[in-house]
């Protein structure tokens, strides 16, 4: 589980960007946090990461206390915008490397790699390189580079807002089914309500650092607990 317990995260004395965060996040869950530009989802995920301090409140990673604990030791994977592929690499190389790097066998790497291409649907992409991919396929390598080392929790950070409309749409109805089969407890951020309402298991309403409602994606469309929800969600009224 990912629980956050009153977090709060300050820059400088008056400027709160999360407010008094309450959040458990179940172990295996499609967790979507979904609001406007600048409500502080990023914030969240860089403090679950280990890569933003925490001012105030305790976070628990599967049941151990994890505010000071090192990024590396956290067993938590995160990918960004636009994940940066190796462009010497194929993606082979690419998904394979964070084995590599760990000085994993090359039969069992091997096999760890095919394994996460065909989950992602990349079985016939592997020998190519980055340049020759689609940005959909790019993004899907970055997922089997972050989630290679089979991490108990997987940060997505708007991994499709960098892509075009059409290759949006078309990744974010696979990206669902992609992301169970990595099997890890998902925090996933978008400002992007179809994207939150078609993927999540649950939905966690953020605005001004506020967490608004929490719910399955039919619980808070039809049930909005603020305004701000149900106008966000476009919930008929
Ligand atoms: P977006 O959808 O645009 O990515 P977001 O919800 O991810 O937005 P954050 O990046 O978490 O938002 O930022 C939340 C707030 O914190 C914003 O007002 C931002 O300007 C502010 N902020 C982020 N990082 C810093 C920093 N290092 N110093 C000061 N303010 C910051
Ligand atoms: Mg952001």
């Amino acid at each position: 589980d990912v629980v956050l317990d009153r977090v709060s995260k300050y820059y400088g004395p008056d400027h709160c960007v999360v407010d008094d965060l309450r959040l458990h996040i179940r172990q295996g869950e499609l967790f979507v946090l979904l609001g406007p530009s600048g409500c502080g989802k990023s914030t969240v995920l860089r403090m679950i990461a280990g890569l933003e301090e925490i001012t105030s409140g305790d976070l628990w990673l599967g049941g151990a206390h994890a505010n000071g604990l090192a990024p590396r030791d956290r067993d938590v994977a995160m990918i960004f915008q636009s994940g940066a592929l190796y462009p010497h690499m194929s993606v082979r190389g690419n998904i394979g490397f964070p084995l590599r790097l760990a000085g994993r066998e090359p039969d069992e790497a091997g096999a760890r790699v095919t394994e996460m291409a065909r989950a992602l649907g990349l079985e016939s992409l592997l020998a190519r390189g980055p340049a020759t991919l689609s940005g959909g396929q790019r993004q899907r390598v970055a997922m089997g580079r972050a989630m290679v080392r089979d991490p108990r929790i997987f940060l997505m950070d708007e991994p499709l807002s960098s892509l075009d409309s059409g290759l949006r749409h078309e990744l974010r109805a696979e990206i669902g089914g992609m992301v169970r089969a990595l099997g890890a407890t998902t925090v996933y951020v978008t400002h992007d309500q179809i994207e939150a309402l078609t993927l999540a298991d649950r939905i966690g309403v953020m605005r001004d650092g506020v967490l608004q409602d929490v719910g399955t994606p039919t619980q808070i469309y039809d049930d909005p607990a603020t305004v701000f929800v149900a106008s966000f969600l476009g919930s008929p009224q």
